[in-house]
C-alpha cells in the first residue's frame, strides 16, 4: 500500500493524484492523521487487507502532499552509510554504530516545496532511504528488525556544511534543522510493494544534471542493522523517522565543490517509492 499525508489527512494512494480518505473510510476507525494511524499500524494493515475495494476516492494536488509522518516523537539520521560517501567526506568506514544525529522535527517537510537557503552559501544535497517506524522497537535483532518497518519514503538530508562542521565539536543538528531541510515524501511504500526491499536504486538531480546514483544494498548498515543497533539504545516509537544515510556525490566531496544556488532544482528518486522535488532560493537575510 502507499500512504500519503494530504493536508494533514492520511490517505490511501490509488493513482498519482487520487486517493482515498482513511479516517472516512474507515468510519472514524483510523486517523485522521497519519501519525494516528502509526500508532495503530498493525491493526490498520489488517483493515486494509481484509477491506478490499473501498472506493470514494478523492482528487488531491501535489502541493498538498505532507510529509508521511508530519510529527514523529523522534528523527533518526545517520552518517558515513555509504563506503564511498565515507570516503569523500575525509571519514574512516565506521565499524560499530555509525555516527548518529537528529534533524529537529521543525525542519520536516513535505515532497514539493521551496526552501530558503541560509546565508553562506553551503547548502548541500543528501538522497537518503526514509523508513517510517510502524511498531515499537527495544533490542530488536536484525531477523525481525524489517516487522517493526510500516514503510519506506525518499528523503533529503540537505546539510548547511558551515554550522555544521564549526566549532569544537560538529553540530551535525543543528547544521541539518533549517525551516524545510527535511522535505519527506511523496507517501510512504509499504515494503512488500518493492521487488527487494533491501536493493532500491536512489539518485538525486540538480538542475537536471544527475549528481548521486546508487543502490540501497550498498549500505554499510542496512536497514535490519540499523534497526538493531539503534533499538540497543534507544526506544523506536511509530511514526519516527530513520534517515539512512547519503550515498557518495554530494557537493562537498567534488572537485571543486559545489552548493545550492538560489534557483536550483533538486529531484531526489528511489526505485518503487517515487521523487521529491525542491526548489531553492537565497532568502532575504
Ligand atoms: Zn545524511
Amino acid at each position: 500500500m502507499k500512504l500519503a499525508n494530504v493536508s494533514g489527512h492520511a490517505v490511501l494512494v490509488t493513482g498519482d493524484r487520487a486517493g482515498i480518505n482513511v479516517h472516512q473510510a474507515s468510519g472514524g476507525e483510523f486517523g485522521p492523521g497519519p501519525h494516528e494511524v502509526y500508532q495503530r499500524w498493525a491493526e490498520f494493515e489488517r483493515w486494509v487487507a481484509a477491506a478490499g475495494d473501498l472506493g470514494g476516492e478523492v482528487a488531491f494536488e501535489p502541493e498538498d502532499l505532507g510529509c508521511p509522518s508530519p510529527s514523529p516523537r523522534q528523527v533518526v539520521a545517520v552518517g558515513l552509510n555509504y563506503s564511498a560517501h565515507a570516503a569523500e567526506a575525509g571519514f574512516a568506514v565506521p565499524e560499530r554504530l555509525p555516527p548518529t544525529f537528529t534533524k529537529f522535527p521543525s525542519s520536516l517537510a513535505g515532497p514539493y516545496c521551496e526552501v530558503e537557503l541560509p546565508p553562506g552559501g553551503r547548502t548541500d544535497w543528501e538522497v537518503e532511504l526514509v523508513v517510517v517506524v510502524g511498531r515499537s522497537a527495544s533490542r530488536v535483532g536484525e531477523h525481525e528488525a524489517w516487522d517493526h518497518v510500516a514503510g519506506l519514503s525518499v528523503g533529503q538530508d540537505l546539510s548547511e556544511r558551515i554550522s555544521q562542521l564549526d566549532g569544537p565539536a560538529p553540530q551535525f543538528s543543528l547544521g541539518k534543522s533549517y525551516p524545510r531541510f527535511g522535505p519527506v515524501g511523496p507517501w510512504l511504500v509499504t515494503p512488500d510493494e518493492l521487488g527487494d526491499r533491501d536493493n532500491l536504486e536512489l539518485s538525486c538531480a540538480v538542475n537536471g544534471e544527475t549528481v548521486q546514483a546508487a543502490s540501497t544494498k550498498e549500505m554499510i548498515f542496512p536497514v535490519p542493522a540499523l534497526i538493531a543497533q539503534l533499538s540497543d539504545v534507544i526506544t523506536l516509537f511509530p511514526g519516527d523517522l530513520i534517515f539512512t544515510g547519503t550515498p557518495a556525490g554530494v557537493g562537498q566531496g567534488r572537485q571543486p565543490q559545489r552548493f545550492l544556488a538560489d534557483g536550483d532544482v533538486l529531484v531526489s528518486r528511489i526505485e518503487g517509492i517515487g521523487e521529491i522535488r525542491q526548489t531553492f532560493t537565497a532568502g532575504g537575510r
